[in-house]
């Protein structure tokens, strides 16, 4: 069993209700996606192939064992990767606590319930809102979250579209601003006078480290 891997590094978790907390992040290789704003590029192609043993020994050498230490499974797309979902499966029904960023066009019934996902529908402005597959937001298991990254108005509308086919008071829906499109007291203003069950999702990464630096 054998992963295409990026990138595999101990940071805080950025986005979703687990920012903050400690993580370590797997960042698999390859995408099915070109978003126009994509900040990770780099995963596209490249990496080294690691066993599941290796991603595991790395893994348990980044992680300081507290108990809320997360590991997420990144991209790219992970999902693309048999051998990374059946890895994060299995730590998950071990009782590792496993998030998986997953970018809306594959389902997401491949996980096991254990595992949380966090599901990226893109909206117009990635250029890929068509390759979504909507059916996942009735795939959402109890502790899953999805996310809306917003550039403009028509993202915004385009979720609104979307919000009645997802259980806001079950799964956290992340509102998050495009880092250098819509301002996030803009957003923020449009939250409001919506009166919805939304959280305005900032990525801390970008505002505690360089927005351009790698694996933090
Ligand atoms: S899905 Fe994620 S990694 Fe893939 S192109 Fe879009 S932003 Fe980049």
């Amino acid at each position: 069993m054998s992963l295409q891997v990026c990138e595999i590094f101990k940071s805080l978790q950025g986005e979703s209700t687990w920012a903050g907390r400690p993580c370590v992040f797997v960042r698999l290789t390859g995408c099915n996606l070109r978003c126009h704003w994509c900040d990770t590029p780099y995963a596209y192609e490249g990496g080294e192939i690691l066993s599941a043993r290796q991603v595991l020994e790395r893994i348990d050498t980044l992680d300081c064992g507290l108990a809320h230490n997360l590991i997420e499974f990144t991209g790219g797309e992970p999902l693309l990767q048999p051998q990374a979902v059946e890895l994060m499966n299995a730590l998950a029904r071990i009782g590792r606590t496993v998030l998986v960023e997953t970018n809306g066009s594959l389902d997401i019934s491949v996980l096991a319930p254990e595992v949380i996902a966090i599901v990226d529908m893109k909206g117009p402005s990635s250029g890929e809102s068509d390759k979504m597959d909507i059916v996942n937001l009735e795939r959402l298991r109890e502790r899953d979250e999805v996310k809306f990254v917003i550039a403009d108005r028509d993202d915004w509308t385009h979720m609104l579209g979307l919000l009645p086919r997802i259980d806001t008071s079950r799964n956290t829906v992340n509102v998050s601003p495009l880092f250098g499109g819509v301002a996030p007291a803009e957003l923020a203003r449009w939250m409001l006078g919506e009166n919805l069950d939304l959280r305005l999702n900032l990525q801390q990464h970008k505002f505690i480290w360089n927005p351009d630096a790698r694996g933090v």
